[in-house]
């Protein structure tokens, strides 16, 4: 009997242990620090080049709500009233949508058109195209390359070395300064 008792005492002691050694569950890793920036977004990524497939349906629920018509419907930000049309920061710019890298601030110029512009992507395939002709025009739509977002248009009448004028909603830009001291526009 006490052989027996022992027994259960030892093998009671060995499964306390087990579980003591049983890891715990894995937990969801954000991918970036972004993410942690865009809590309801969970297809925000810096990082994460994986092309977006995704409805509209899900777009509306995990974008914020002034900037669903343009990423999505393609609407216009008013001239002059983005926050980037005439700022001058450095450091990159991101698709506002997908955290896809679409410009370098060396990229963009003054330009009088009231929205910010760029005269080439940070790499090719950051963006793609589609053939635009609503409103009567003829225009070459830009989208974000990773997840389809409207970001504005592509026009010829840039600055050298390229001539072209990529010319962006504000909206559906995020800058990253270099320097973590750099004022961000409001
Ligand atoms: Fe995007």
């Amino acid at each position: 009997m006490k052989l027996m008792l022992l027994f259960f005492l030892m093998l009671s002691a060995a499964m306390t242990a087990c579980q003591a050694e049983t890891p715990s569950r894995p937990t969801v890793k954000s991918t970036s620090m972004q993410n942690a920036s865009h809590p309801s977004n969970p297809y925000y990524s810096r990082t994460d080049t994986t092309k977006l497939e995704l409805p509209d349906t899900v777009w509306k629920k995990v974008l914020p709500p002034e900037l669903y018509p343009v990423a999505r419907q393609g609407a216009t930000e008013p001239a002059f009233t983005g926050k980037y049309w005439d700022y001058e920061g450095i450091g990159t710019y991101f698709c506002a949508a997908c955290g896809n890298s679409l410009f370098r601030s060396d990229a963009k110029f003054a330009s009088t058109c009231g929205w910010p512009s760029f005269f080439e992507t940070v790499r090719p395939g950051s963006v793609v195209y589609r053939k635009d002709t609503s409103f009567g025009m003829a225009r070459t739509e830009v989208l974000c390359g990773r997840c389809g977002a409207h970001l504005g248009h592509l026009f010829d009448d840039g600055p050298p070395p390229t001539g072209k004028r990529f010319c962006m909603n504000s909206i559906s830009l995020e800058f990253e300064p270099d320097h973590p001291e750099t004022k961000k526009p409001q």
